[in-house]
C-alpha cells in the first residue's frame, strides 16, 4: 500500500476544491489535491455568478431577502448574509487570479438577472459560458500545486473523533494520505437519476464519506431538477442544459401541440421558480404521454452570440434552435442540501472540512436561488481552506491506521438510476418512496477496487438518504414536491438532519 503525507487534503478539483487548496497553500501549508475526474460541475456552470456590486442599486438586504425566499422557510438567515456579504471580496479575488467577466459598452460588467432575483446581479462570461472561465482561471492559479488526477478518495480515516487522512484508490492500487485536515469538495449527485446536467463525477461521494465518517447531512430531499435539459432522444447520462436565461430573453415553453405548459400555473410563467415550471412540464409529459417539451427561442434576436454554448449543444444534437423550437425535458440539477457544515466549512468531526454542492451550510434552505452556488463556492471554499490550514497547524502531523477497506453494499447503476427516476424525482409520493426504499435494500456486497465499483456505492447510501429524508416530509416543500401532501405544512419549517444509521 502506497503511503503519502500532506497537512492539507482537498478532495475535489471544481470551484469550492481549487479555491480551498489556494487558500491553505497561501498560509504556507503542504496541500495535495485529489480529483477521480477530469470534468467538474464548475466548468459547466453557464448564467453566472450572483454578487452585489459597490455603487449600484443593488444591496446586501435585498440579496439576502431573495436567498431566503427561494429557500422557503429552510435557510439559515445568518449563514446566508455571512456568505452574500463577502461575495463581492472572493470574485475580486477571483478576478485577481485571472477570471474575466463580460462588460458593457461602458466597460462595466454586464449584469443579468435570473428567476427569482430582485436585482440584476448575475455577472457572467463569455455569454453563457461562465464556468469555463471561472475553472481556466482556477486551474491557472493552482497550476504550481500538488494535483493527483485519477485518484479517487474512498474513506476518510480518523483516530479518537478526528481525522487522520483519506483511504485513496489510483492506477498503483491503494494508499493513504496521512493528513489532519481533509476538505470534501467532491461536488453533486446528478448521477442518482437517469438523465442529469452533471458531469459523469457527480455521484454523491462526499454524502457517503460524510456519512461514513459520522457526520450528519441535512436538507437531502431538496435536489433541483432544472427545467430544460436538451432532449435529444438519448434519455442517459449526463446532458446540456439549456440555461434559464433563454427564457429570460423572451424564449416560451410549449407541449407538442403548441399549448403553453406555465399558463394557469404561476402569475410569472416560464420564469416561475424551477421547481414549478419542472413540475408543470413533468405534469404536462405525463398527461400527453410526449417525451418533451419544447422551448421555442426562435424569437430571440442575435441567439448564438448571447448563447454561445447553448447553440453549440443544440447543433451538436441536430437542432438548430433559429429554426426550430428546442425539445427538452426537467432534469436533476443541483442539490441544495448534503454534509452539514457551517459558513467556515467545518463539520461535527474535527479536521473535517466541506465546502461546495457538497456542503448543506443553510445558504440554498429548500431551493436553491440561482448562480449562488458559484458564489458559495467561492466564498466558503476559500473560507474552508484556511480553517483547514489553522486546523493543520493546532494539531501537527498524524499518522493514520492503514486499515482494511470496508464492504459496502451498492445496486447496479442503472437500475438504481431507473428507480431513483421513476420515484423520487421531480414529483413524489409516499407509494413510490417505499417501493423505492424496497428496491435499495437488495443492494449486494461489492468489493472498492475500482472507480465505478466506489462510485455504485456512494450512489446507492445517497439515494438511501435522498429516499428516507423525502419518505418523512410529508409536504411539499421549495423543489420537494409530494403529491400526497400538495401543500406546504408550516410545522414542518426546519431541516431533517440524518446520519448514518438511515442508510
Ligand atoms: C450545467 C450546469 C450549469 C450550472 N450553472 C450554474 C450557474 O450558472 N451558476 C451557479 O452558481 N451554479 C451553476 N451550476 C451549479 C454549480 O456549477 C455547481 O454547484 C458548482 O460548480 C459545484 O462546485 P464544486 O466545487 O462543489 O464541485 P464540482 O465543480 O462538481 O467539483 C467536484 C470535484 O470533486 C471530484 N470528486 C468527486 N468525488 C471524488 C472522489 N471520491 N475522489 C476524488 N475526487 C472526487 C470531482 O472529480 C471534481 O473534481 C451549474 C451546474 C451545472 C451542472
Amino acid at each position: 500500500m502506497w503511503q503519502q503525507r500532506a497537512d492539507v487534503v482537498v478532495i475535489g478539483t471544481g470551484v469550492a476544491g481549487l479555491v480551498a487548496a489556494l487558500a491553505a497553500h497561501r498560509r504556507g501549508r503542504t496541500v495535495m489535491v485529489l480529483s477521480k475526474a477530469v470534468d467538474t460541475a464548475t466548468f459547466y456552470a453557464q448564467g453566472g455568478i450572483a454578487v452585489v456590486l459597490p455603487d449600484t442599486d443593488d444591496s446586501i438586504d435585498a440579496h439576502v431577502a431573495d436567498t431566503i425566499a427561494a429557500g422557503a422557510g429552510l435557510c439559515d438567515p445568518g449563514a446566508v448574509r455571512s456568505i452574500v456579504s463577502d461575495g463581492y471580496r472572493a470574485v475580486i479575488e477571483l478576478v485577481d487570479s485571472g477570471a474575466r467577466f463580460d462588460e458593457d459598452e461602458r466597460g462595466q460588467w454586464s449584469l443579468t438577472r435570473e428567476g427569482g432575483h430582485s436585482r440584476r446581479r448575475i455577472i457572467h462570461s463569455g455569454g453563457d459560458a461562465t464556468g469555463a472561465e471561472v475553472q481556466r482561471a482556477l486551474d491557472h492559479a493552482a497550476a504550481t500545486l500538488d494535483i493527483r488526477r485519477n485518484h479517487v478518495a474512498l474513506q476518510v480515516l480518523q483516530s479518537g473523533g478526528a481525522v487522520t487522512g483519506v483511504q485513496v484508490l489510483n492506477q498503483d492500487g491503494l494508499g493513504i494520505v496521512h493528513a489532519p485536515s481533509v476538505v470534501l469538495a467532491t461536488g453533486g449527485l446528478g448521477h442518482l437519476y437517469s438523465a442529469t446536467t452533471n458531469p459523469e463525477g457527480s455521484t454523491g461521494d462526499g454524502v457517503a464519506l460524510a456519512l461514513w465518517a459520522g457526520v450528519p447531512i441535512s436538507d437531502i430531499e431538496f435536489i433541483q431538477f432544472h427545467p430544460t435539459m436538451l432532449y435529444d432522444g438519448h434519455a442517459g447520462g449526463r446532458r446540456p442544459l439549456i440555461t434559464e436565461a433563454v427564457r429570460g430573453e423572451g424564449g416560451i415553453l410549449l407541449d407538442r401541440q403548441g399549448n403553453s405548459v406555465t399558463a394557469g400555473v404561476h402569475p410569472m410563467g416560464d420564469l416561475a421558480p424551477r421547481d414549478v415550471v419542472a413540475a408543470a412540464i413533468d405534469a404536462r409529459l405525463r398527461e400527453t404521454g410526449d417525451p418533451c417539451a419544447y422551448l421555442d427561442a426562435r424569437g430571440i434576436a442575435d441567439f448564438a452570440r448571447r448563447f454561445p454554448t447553448v447553440t453549440a449543444a443544440c447543433n451538436a444534437a441536430g437542432i438548430d434552435p433559429t429554426s426550430q423550437p428546442i425539445p427538452v425535458v426537467p432534469g436533476a440539477h443541483y442539490s441544495c442540501g448534503g454534509v452539514v457544515a457551517d459558513v467556515h466549512g467545518r463539520t461535527e468531526v474535527p479536521g473535517l472540512f466541506a465546502a461546495g454542492e457538497v456542503a448543506r451550510t443553510g445558504m440554498h434552505g429548500a431551493n436553491r436561488l440561482a448562480s449562488n452556488s458559484l458564489l458559495e463556492g467561492l466564498v466558503v471554499g476559500g473560507r474552508a481552506g484556511k480553517a483547514a490550514a489553522r486546523h493543520a497547524v493546532d494539531t501537527g502531523p498524524t499518522r493514520a491506521e492503514t486499515g482494511e477497506v470496508e464492504t459496502r453494499v451498492a445496486l447496479p447503476r442503472r437500475k438504481l438510476q431507473r428507480a431513483m427516476s421513476r420515484y423520487a424525482s421531480v414529483v413524489r409520493d409516499a407509494d413510490g418512496l417505499q417501493r423505492l426504499t424496497q428496491e435499495l435494500e437488495a443492494a449486494d456486497p461489492r468489493d472498492l477496487d475500482c472507480r465505478t465499483s466506489f462510485e455504485d456505492v456512494a450512489l446507492t447510501t445517497t439515494a438511501r438518504a435522498v429516499t428516507a429524508a423525502a419518505l418523512s416530509r410529508n409536504e411539499s416543500r421549495g423543489c420537494h414536491h409530494r403529491s400526497d401532501f400538495p401543500e406546504t405544512d408550516p410545522a414542518l419549517a426546519r431541516s431533517q438532519v440524518l446520519e448514518a444509521a438511515c442508510c
